[in-house]
């Protein structure tokens, strides 16, 4: 028998080629897990059909099926059929037992707090949001503000913190959802942050944080338009910009998971000074501070003490809508920069759909279609039509429902993926 031996010693034994997938990788997610999520996604769903989808024998999805039903995850449901009437069994569909779980998701902002509660189904129960002082918090001070929030939503729901499986938590910034911890944020004065560890402590639950640009685009892959596309970009505009990227329908983050920050790349060698200490980011020109540095300087306003920037940015608004020539150009100068931003998106990912999204999108005049125009002109002509681009100013509930469903994903990984056995059968 000849060998073959490529690029080493005989007898060294073979290396192999091909990726090096690890078993049960993100991509290869147990046969249980991979029925539990088609149930989820389906709402209701008969066994057969699970099958079909997930291309296994349906007795292999009845073994699952009985487990997960033992375990109380999912539940049989009676189907309504259509037309007539069928004799015999009734026909039977599977759905995921709403009671089983909930979870509260929460976002921490510049602006406010806002908070919901999903059941294990992700139905809505009780949603509230309070306002709050801008600037940086201490850590204490950010656990107060949590704790306070999740029992006021707590109460609207008629349940305790103890009937609660997890929490998500989204704060702005760097943020490394794998370790929990917050490497830098405009909510805190501190840097390099446990936060997961330390809310978790506090609340005496499991606690997952998170980028908030990141949950935005789980909230749309998990409610909203993103649920069918498996490639799609979200660009927030709040107080900076952020960027959440939809890779085969899952969140990419990067190999240090704090990747995707469009906010920082860089629209102007030598530019405008950004906050994170560099210049020429797009965040210097299209966030609220960039349009408020403007509009102090070409309106002649002086910096009022204790001033809020959302106060001045809505009388700079107001100044536009009517009619004020400078107010305007103000805004159609950021559009113009974000247009550079996103024709930068478009020329690396190539996505499906582009969604802005976040407190700004109510300045209309940020996407204006001249200033949306310039994404087109730089955008490489590849003979191959441009992503569409839908603004969704749904607000901070969309983000607290993000990080509900990060909450309910770590919840069902931890339960369905557990015994390896049966998800090998
Ligand atoms: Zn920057």
């Amino acid at each position: 028998m000849q060998t073959h031996n490529v690029g080493g010693e005989a007898g060294e034994g073979r290396r192999g080629v091909g990726p090096l997938i690890p078993p049960w990788s993100d991509t290869m997610r147990p046969l249980r897990q991979q029925v539990f999520e088609r149930v989820r996604a389906a709402g209701l769903i008969p066994r057969v059909q699970v099958a079909k989808d997930l291309g296994v024998s349906p007795a292999s999805v009845t073994t699952i099926t009985s487990d997960l039903i033992d375990a109380g995850l999912i539940e049989e449901v009676a189907a309504p059929r259509d037309g007539e009437s069928v004799r015999g069994r009734p026909a039977v569909a599977l759905g995921v037992r709403a009671a089983a779980h909930r979870v509260a998701g929460m976002k921490i902002s510049d602006r406010e707090h806002t908070a919901v509660i999903v059941d294990f189904a992700g139905n809505l129960i009780a949603d509230d949001a309070v306002p709050r002082r801008p600037g940086p918090m201490t850590l204490a001070e950010l656990l107060d503000a949590v704790e306070t929030l999740l029992d006021r939503v707590c109460a609207k729901a008629g349940i305790s913190r103890a009937d609660l499986s997890a929490v998500g938590v989204g704060v702005p910034g760097f943020v490394d959802s794998l370790e929990g911890m917050v490497l830098w944020s405009s909510v805190l004065a501190d840097r390099a942050v446990p936060l997961a560890a330390q809310a978790s402590a506090r609340l005496g639950l499991p606690v997952w944080i998170d980028n908030d640009a990141n949950l935005v685009a789980l909230a749309e892959l998990w409610f909203g338009a993103g649920r069918g596309l498996s490639d799609f970009v979200v660009v927030t505009i709040e107080h900076g910009v952020g960027m959440g990227l939809v890779l085969n329908h899952r969140i990419y983050r990067g190999a240090q998971r704090v990747g995707l920050e469009l906010g920082h790349t860089k629209v102007q060698l030598d530019g405008a000074l950004c906050r994170c200490g560099q210049r020429g980011c797009l965040e210097a020109y299209v966030a609220d501070y960039a349009l408020a540095r403007e509009a102090t300087t070409a309106l002649n306003w002086g910096h009022k003490e204790g001033q809020s920037i959302g106060v001045l940015l809505e009388s700079l608004y107001d100044h536009a809508k009517a009619g004020n020539a400078t107010a305007r150009s103000i805004f159609r100068r950021a559009g113009r920069f974000l247009g550079v931003g996103l024709s930068n998106v478009v020329n690396l990912f190539d996505p499906s759909l582009i969604i802005l999204s976040g407190d700004r999108m109510r300045y209309d005049y940020l996407y204006a279609t001249e200033t949306l125009a310039e994404m087109e002109n730089l955008a490489i002509n590849t003979g191959r039509p441009r992503p569409p681009i839908e603004i969704h100013a749904w607000g901070d509930l969309l983000w607290a429902h993000g990080a509900a469903a990060l909450a309910l994903s770590a919840v069902t990984e931890g339960l369905v993926s557990a015994n390896r056995d049966i998800a090998a059968q």
